[in-house]
């Protein structure tokens, strides 16, 4: 910095307030919000965030604002903006590296000087990355359990077996009709390389299931248009062992085109309930089984009792009410995960998500999946009236 450069900037900072001093004099405003950003985490972790307020305050507010916002934009255009977003930010950290090592293999004195331009825009943007996020998804975590709000009764211990059970053949026996009036009015392949048009109907139709239920669940909530988008390009993100993902900074639904069929009403309509304000795993899975089983679409109810299938105790009985093609179908999805599905990153990625999800108070991580059976369980009891 030379004279001039130096007196301007004594001059910008003397005419500035004493707070905005402190923010302008270095890299001081990107600590303080990201030590905010953190404080924020660790609120989740603990679960100091109150439920009440994000209930009655934050999710009609600002989350119903950011989903209309970006939401609305996301659905303008017809390709992911988020995977767009993703590609910008493994650009900056490249460029924000390259000038870390740069730099680090000068010599020391040169280390404080420079203006380290690539590494505090990258910190910036990671910084409203990790806030989109935040408000977006981690701060909906801290929402009341679906249970509560959907005030369901409470299963009692001494009746819980029995319950399970009669659940489990429950959704047996819906596997089994439904697979039986899927094949009847279907005449589609074996599940994979399902062709763009069908897919694209399902994905909009995924939009219309959860549309069908919101009423009852979350009639406050408004679903942005546009539905589930797919993630290029195709098995990407099943080599990851992922099947779909939300991402809460463009409230864009993804849901990989290289899903088995039978998997692809359920996957979609878990990503849109993830849009619609159901952030913890287990409600979106619940709000998927809910909306496919009612959809009239046989494939949608099939595809429903699969993945509750995944999260009922197994037991003869249930296999026997199955029946032999649902099981074969179900060995038929395996062996397809088992093509796509690389075992290292699937390891990797179930690891950091587990982590993820218990950072953000989500005490039973990866495992709150099968959570949705609880749920269920709940909903059946349930009065007629208020489901
Ligand atoms: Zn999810």
């Amino acid at each position: 910095m030379n004279e001039t450069e130096r007196a301007t900037k004594q001059l910008c900072l003397i005419h500035r307030p004493p707070g905005a001093r402190f923010f302008m004099t270095s890299g001081r405003a990107l600590a303080v919000f990201w030590l905010l950003t953190v404080s924020i985490f660790a609120a989740l972790y603990f679960r100091l965030v109150p439920s009440d307020f994000v209930e009655h305050v934050y999710a009609p507010t600002v989350l119903a604002a950011q989903r209309a916002i970006l939401g609305g934009i996301a659905s303008l255009v017809p390709f992911s903006i988020a995977e767009v977003l993703v590609a910008v930010f493994g650009v900056l950290a490249t460029i924000a590296v390259s000038e870390l090592l740069w730099r680090l293999v000068r010599r020391t004195d040169r280390l404080r000087r420079g203006r380290w331009r690539a590494c505090k825009t990258f910190a910036w943007v990671s910084l409203a990355a990790a806030w989109l996020y935040l408000s977006g998804h981690g701060i909906a975590l801290a929402r009341p359990p679906l249970a509560d709000r959907l005030a369901l009764p409470v299963v009692a211990e001494d009746a819980r077996a029995t319950r399970l059970s009669e659940l489990g053949l429950e959704v047996a026996r819906t596997a089994r009709n439904a697979r039986l009036e899927w094949t009847r009015s279907s005449t589609t392949g074996d599940g994979t390389d399902v062709p763009a048009s069908e897919r694209l109907a399902i994905q909009r139709d995924a939009r219309t299931a959860l549309l069908a239920i919101l009423d009852t669940v979350a009639p406050e909530c408004v679903l942005p248009p546009g539905g589930v988008k797919a993630c290029y390009p195709p098995r990407l993100l099943m080599r990851f062992g992922v099947s779909g993902v939300f991402s809460p900074f463009t409230f864009e639904a993804h849901a990989d085109p290289g899903l088995h069929r039978l998997e692809m009403p359920f996957v979609a309509v878990h990503e849109l309930a993830h849009v619609a304000g159901f952030a913890g795993e287990d409600e979106a899975n619940f709000i998927a089984w809910l909306a496919c089983s009612r959809a009239a679409d046989p494939l949608f109810q099939y595809s429903a009792a699969l993945a509750a299938m995944r999260f009922l105790p197994r037991s003869s009985a249930i296999r026997a009410e199955a029946g032999s093609e649902v099981a074969a179908d179900r060995v038929a999805i395996a062996n397809h995960w088992k093509q796509k599905r690389w075992k290292v990153t699937s390891k990797v990625q179930r690891f950091v998500w587990d982590a993820a999800l218990k950072s953000q108070g989500v005490r039973t991580g990866i495992a709150s999946y099968g959570e949705m059976v609880e749920l269920m369980l709940r909903w059946r009891l349930a009065p007629r009236t208020s489901r």
